[in-house]
């Protein structure tokens, strides 16, 4: 607005637009609509006289849509390869993927921040992040295996993907889906 020399008093919102959004505990007095809030404050904007249609709002309007980007950083793809990426089991309590972990049969324990997490719980993120970074590769126990950093045992893996898992074959190979 300063760049179009357009002065109009300016009042921030951090607005959620999506129906089934809901935050818990959220503290009272910020400038926060909520979906359900969201008609009664557009009813309040167009009540505004400030919002009336006016040349000066039109001209912004116009320039707002002169100025309009369809593509957005988020629909550009990202481009990685799976040898460049790093092999581990993210924390789940601090995000740490750098110290790594001790682990047994049942549970990996964070050497960042001490924190547990359940081995299976542990596979399920994985697999579900490796299915997110990598639709097309087939999911097997090796993958899985290497995936983690090599810190779960394959029995364990194997284990679990017969267990949640539709077992594939494919010739010689074993895949899960
Ligand atoms: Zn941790």
């Amino acid at each position: 607005m300063n760049e179009h020399k357009i002065f109009i008093p300016v009042e921030s919102y951090l607005i959620f637009v999506n129906p089934h959004f809901t935050l818990y505990q959220a503290p009272i007095g910020l400038p926060i609509i909520f979906p359900t809030q969201l008609e009664p404050f557009i009813k309040k904007l167009n009540d505004k006289s400030v919002f009336k249609v006016n040349p000066l709002l039109t001209k912004f309007a116009d320039k707002l849509i002169a100025n309009h980007l369809p593509d957005t950083h988020l629909t550009q793809k990202l481009h990685y390869d799976y040898d460049e990426l790093r092999k581990g089991v993210y924390c789940h309590l601090c995000d740490s993927i750098k110290k790594g972990y001790t682990s047994s049969r049942v549970s990996l324990k964070c050497t960042s921040c001490g924190g547990e997490q359940k081995v299976t719980a542990a596979i399920q993120r994985s697999i579900e992040e490796y299915q997110l970074l990598f639709p097309k590769k087939k999911l097997t126990t090796n993958g899985v295996y290497n995936w983690c950093g090599e810190i779960i045992s394959k029995k364990v893996i194997r284990k679990y993907l017969i267990q949640n898992l539709k077992i594939k074959k494919h010739g010689r190979s074993t895949y899960f889906e």
